[in-house]
């Protein structure tokens, strides 16, 4: 499933065509499932004027922020541009951009497994889903030590990985970079926030910005049958150090190949990946 790192990938890809105007588009006979009332919104000659982001919602500003699209890739959903219609399965929308000089481009929004999910709002609206969204994002200037520091304190009992997989505290972050981010820190996932001292927030803070860093400069990490980027290329999974790895990539560098197992436990249902020796 895309992740911070993928959707902010997606978004800076992105950034570059707007502002563009939507000059016409199409749409396949699923789109419903991603919007149940779109065919009540028309996209015709609207302006995109930017790209923002929130978690994993990638947030299309439309008419000077008249207008707000939002898309939630899910599983397997993919913004794809190229140079003419895509007549490819699972493409559910498809919208052509006059760009720039006015130069045509094509976006397409693919989805095999159909997990994604789509908002179409009024400016109003809109500010109305931002307020019942208040965790900052974690690339954003406000997830701060702080920030960290009072989620630890108030949700004392509960267990760090799992905890770092809910949205309401945590936008953006999914399994694969959860796991990354208890190895980053050298945090157990099995620790109780509240066990956490100053010092241990404050590496797991480092660690949130250091893993998705890595990751982004990578162009986000794919997985198989999952992730591609607008160009429809793969990412690369290299940087992983105990996500799916058998043997924990920190203490073969460190340790001069030693070859420390990776544990697997679950946890709330997902797969939790740490190693040992790295993680108490
Ligand atoms: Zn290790």
């Amino acid at each position: 499933m895309p992740e911070i790192a993928e959707v902010e990938t997606i978004r800076r890809q992105l950034l570059t065509l707007f502002p563009a105007q939507i000059v016409a588009y199409r749409s396949g006979r699923f789109v419903t499932t991603f919007l149940e009332d779109f065919f009540q919104v028309n996209l015709q000659q609207r302006t995109i004027c930017e790209v923002s982001r929130y978690g994993k919602w990638l947030i299309f500003v439309m008419d000077h922020g008249a207008f707000y699209f939002l898309t939630h890739l899910g599983m397997s959903g993919r913004w794809l541009l190229g140079e003419r219609w895509l007549n490819q399965s699972h493409v559910h929308l498809t919208v052509c951009l006059a760009v720039g000089s006015g130069n045509l481009v094509y976006l397409s929004y693919q989805d095999p497994r159909r997990f994604g999910r789509w908002l179409w709002f009024r400016a109003d609206q809109f500010q109305n889903w931002l307020s019942r969204h208040q965790a900052p994002d974690v690339l954003s200037h406000d997830f701060d030590l702080d920030y960290l520091s009072w989620v630890c304190l108030s949700h004392a009992q509960r267990i760090l990985k799992p905890t770092l997989l809910d949205q309401s505290l945590f936008p953006g972050v999914g399994n694969y970079l959860a796991s990354e981010i208890c190895h980053e820190a050298g945090l157990a996932p099995t620790r109780p926030l509240g066990s956490l001292n100053h010092h241990e927030i404050f590496r797991l803070k480092e660690a949130i910005h250091s893993v998705i860093d890595r990751c982004l400069s990578f162009g986000g990490t794919s997985f198989l049958g999952g992730y591609r980027d607008v160009n429809g290329l793969l990412s690369q999974s290299c940087h992983l150090r105990v996500f799916r790895q058998p043997f924990c990539r920190t203490c073969f560098l460190r340790r001069k190949g030693k070859k420390s197992p990776v544990r697997v436990i679950v946890q709330s249902s997902r797969r939790t990946f740490y190693c040992p020796n790295c993680q108490k």
